[in-house]
């Protein structure tokens, strides 16, 4: 490990080794290479507000090149003709090689992101690795069916065959990972790649560009580019040579993405997307285990999370003492910088991002939300990076954008609810549907919870669990299709009826 004081850590070699690479190229076809226009913008380190490490920016042209590698790739040359088994075999070599190369990759997800070191290290690693062994075993195993039809001289089959060439766009708050969830079962599946990384947080996708090379996936495989959602993103939603677009991000992204496939080819779309999650804190739960599971369900990863536990719902009873006690909780959340040791949470992924969660704290201020905890930017040394205190506001106003906005940050907004009928309609309340949580101890009330929620998850008694292997998705605008678990193969695969006359 060498010192690097202007980051006030130290970083591995190999990272360092990384950053001073610069700037990052594109990934086209197994070769590296700057955008055609020789355009580059700057990562930036959100924990200082300092520029990282410059990056190509990937225009129309760069895209289609990315585009026609990868068409190349799946029409011809080695990889078509692999067998899953075979597949399979690259999906586990790339687990092993991210597993060797965890504490560098981790490293850069703190430097590009700003989460804490320990949550990349420990989180978003392994389960990026989680990812790449699951569906390395699904490689192989992807069956068609023979179908009895009412014609007895007629055999009929069916094949799974890959989506094509698949445009996979990813936002910044679990980078490696997101780039994990999609990879993963779209290679593993057949399919040839374009990655489009956020422009927030390039850096451990184009190490992982690296790696895959290492593995020994052949040339064109996997693509990378890098840049912003226009001109990158919107390159790639809208190209012609582009089969299917997998997205995670924005409902306001996400519908244009949809709009361009719906204007051009009529690409396959998934979507994964916004959500405003109710949690539910009955009378009867735990209320040590809700408090805390209440409080992490919405400040882990600064609030950054696509499911964030944003809207809590506390039954009258119990009201004062979870609000303070959450309260309580939110005020002892260590906000720093990801290298330090005893961080809870980082900073906001970018400037614009924290303005925009200012913003939303300003208007449940205005709009007579209570705020209980927090509030405030965090100045002093902290003061260049994009530190933000967790933020707890009490309120009885459904209607505030505090309370029907996805923030995206660490703010939560507490409620009172008299009875389930009153609840149920409150928590249903919202055009999103990504994810839901109660806490209670009467198992046919949770069960009867989780029927009766419009949401894609639901967790009882818990919040924010994943696992390669459980589907993924949300209802309403929070977006379609279901990622991760068998489902995830359904969205990278299409099917093929053949007839044979005997
Ligand atoms: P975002 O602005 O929607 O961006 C997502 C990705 O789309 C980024 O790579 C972005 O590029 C790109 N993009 C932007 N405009 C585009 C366009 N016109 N055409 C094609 N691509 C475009 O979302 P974000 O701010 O990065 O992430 C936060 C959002 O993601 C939140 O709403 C959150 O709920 C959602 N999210 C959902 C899930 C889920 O699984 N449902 C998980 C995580 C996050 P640039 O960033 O480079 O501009
Ligand atoms: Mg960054």
């Amino acid at each position: 490990m060498t010192a690097s004081p202007a980051l006030g850590t130290t970083l591995q070699p190999a990272t360092q080794a990384f950053l001073q690479h610069a700037p990052k190229q594109l990934l086209i076809g197994g070769e590296w290479m700057a955008a055609a226009s020789g355009a580059t913008f700057d990562t930036i380190n959100p924990a200082t507000g300092r520029p990282l490490v410059s990056v190509a920016l990937a225009g129309d042209a760069d895209v289609d090149q990315a585009v026609q590698a990868a068409r190349r790739a799946l029409e011809a040359g080695p990889w078509p003709s692999l067998s899953g088994a075979e597949r399979g075999n690259l999906l586990w070599k790339t687990a092993e090689l991210i597993e060797q190369h965890a504490d560098e990759l981790a490293e850069l997800e703190t430097l590009d992101n700003g989460k804490p070191l320990r949550a990349a290290r420990h989180g978003d690693l392994p389960m990026a690795v989680r990812h790449f062994r699951y569906y390395a075993g699904w490689a192989g195993k992807l069956e068609g069916a023979t179908i009895p039809v009412a014609h007895p001289d007629q055999f009929v089959y069916t094949l799974r065959e890959p989506m094509g060439v698949v445009g996979l766009i990813i936002p910044w708050n679990f980078p490696l990972l997101m780039a994990a969830w999609k990879l993963a079962p779209a290679l593993a599946c057949g399919n040839t790649t374009v990655l489009k990384p956020a422009e927030e947080t390039p850096l451990t996708a184009l190490r992982l560009g690296e790696l895959l090379a290492e593995v020994g996936f052949p040339p064109g495989v996997v693509n990378i580019v890098t840049g912003p959602g226009v001109p990158t993103g919107a390159a790639l939603a809208a190209h012609m040579g582009v089969d299917k677009i997998a997205f995670t991000g924005s409902t306001e992204v996400g519908r244009k993405v949809m709009a361009a496939a719906a204007a051009g080819n009529l690409k396959r779309v998934s979507l994964e997307l916004g959500g405003k999650s109710p949690n539910v804190v009955f009378a009867d739960a735990d209320l040590d285990k809700a408090i805390k599971g209440a409080t992490w369900a919405v400040f882990s990863t600064s609030g950054q999370e696509c499911v964030a536990g944003s809207r809590l719902f506390v039954e009258e009873a119990v009201y004062q003492p979870v609000l303070d006690g959450l309260a309580a909780q939110a005020q002892r959340i260590r906000v720093g910088p990801g290298f330090a040791p005893k961080a809870h949470i980082g900073p906001i992924v970018s400037d614009k991002q924290l303005q925009t969660i200012m913003g939303y704290i300003e208007s449940g201020r205005s709009g007579g939300a209570q705020i209980v905890a927090g509030g405030e930017r965090l100045g002093g040394e902290l003061a260049s990076g994009y530190f933000l205190q967790p933020t707890v506001f009490a309120h009885q106003d459904d209607s505030l954008r505090l309370v029907q906005e996805e923030i995206f940050g660490p703010v939560v907004a507490v409620t009172s609810f008299k009875d389930w009928d009153e609840l149920i309609a409150r928590a249903n309340r919202t055009r999103y549907g990504l994810a839901a949580g109660a806490w209670t101890k009467d198992v046919s009330k949770a069960h009867r919870f989780a029927r009766a929620v419009k949401a894609g998850t639901v967790w009882i008694n818990a919040y924010g669990l994943f696992d390669a292997a459980a589907p993924f998705g949300g209802y309403k605008e929070s977006g379609f299709g279901r990622e991760m678990g068998r489902e995830a193969l359904d969205l990278y695969t299409q099917t093929k009826t053949v007839w044979v006359s005997l």
